[in-house]
């Protein structure tokens, strides 16, 4: 699964392309996650499970990106909570920082984001500490809905968005998860609600044009060559654009 976004959802949304960094992470010498924990059908993958990496933003000012997710994945390596062996890496699927969205592991891959629910989850975790002071940027939180769009768009099964806290008792994400799940849920009314905008303000201009030409051909209009001045620079641009043939 391609978790590229989509140009309409960038140009929508006013996001940034999605980065994959899946291949500059280390991983357990070991084990990948789908040899520890194996690889999932499609078809099983219903939820987008939402989290926060619990990290204190002032704790990271000084770690690019790139070195905040490799400190994470090192972190989970040396982990002997769920295995005696560490994790396999990096846990969650996306990871949000800086309103960037980084792919972070194989959608299919099992890894450990929420106990005895990772055979139908795909993890989203934003960057920072929601519960101890942080707040969601605007940039995250429009990411973050473009990751869910993403997602829940290419899941044949999809139910919808879970945070963590709904499935086990835990505090993550922090953050104001209901606003992603109504923004995801109504995007595609979001977007026919802005075309059909454009639409109308197009007519507005339809509208200029006929009052343009109703008083170009006016003989008793006192500005009509002005009018008709303004629709011929308009043609002008019409025919450097290719726009008179339909
Ligand atoms: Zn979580």
């Amino acid at each position: 699964m391609d978790l590229l976004f989509p140009e309409d959802l960038i140009s929508n949304l006013g996001v940034p392309q999605l980065i994959d960094i899946r291949d500059q992470l280390p991983v357990n010498s070991n084990y990948t996650w789908g040899q520890l924990a194996g690889v999932r059908p499609l078809e099983d993958l219903t939820t987008i499970a939402l989290h926060h990496d619990a990290i204190s933003k002032t704790s990271t000012a000084g770690n690019s990106d790139l070195q905040l997710a490799t400190n994470i994945a090192k972190s989970h390596i040396r982990l002997t909570k769920n295995e005696e062996k560490g994790d396999a890496g990096f846990p969650y699927h996306v990871w949000i920082r800086n309103g960037k969205a980084y792919w972070t592991n194989n959608v299919l891959d099992r890894t450990y984001g929420v106990a005895s629910n990772n055979g139908y989850t795909v993890h989203v975790c934003v960057s920072g500490d929601y519960v101890n002071g942080d707040s969601l940027t605007e940039d995250d939180r429009r990411v973050l809905t473009a990751v869910c769009v993403d997602i829940s768009k290419q899941l044949p099964s999809y139910k919808g968005i879970k945070a963590h806290c709904e499935l086990n008792a835990t505090s993550c994400p922090g953050y104001d998860y209901n606003r992603i799940k109504a923004d995801v849920a109504s995007y595609d009314q979001m977007v026919q609600e802005r075309y059909r905008n454009r639409v109308n303000a197009a007519y507005n201009t339809v509208l200029r044009f006929q009052d343009l030409y109703n008083k170009a051909k006016d003989p008793a209009f006192q500005f009509k060559d002005v009018a008709l001045c303004k629709l011929e620079d308009i043609a002008a641009y019409m025919v450097q654009k290719d726009y008179m043939n339909p």
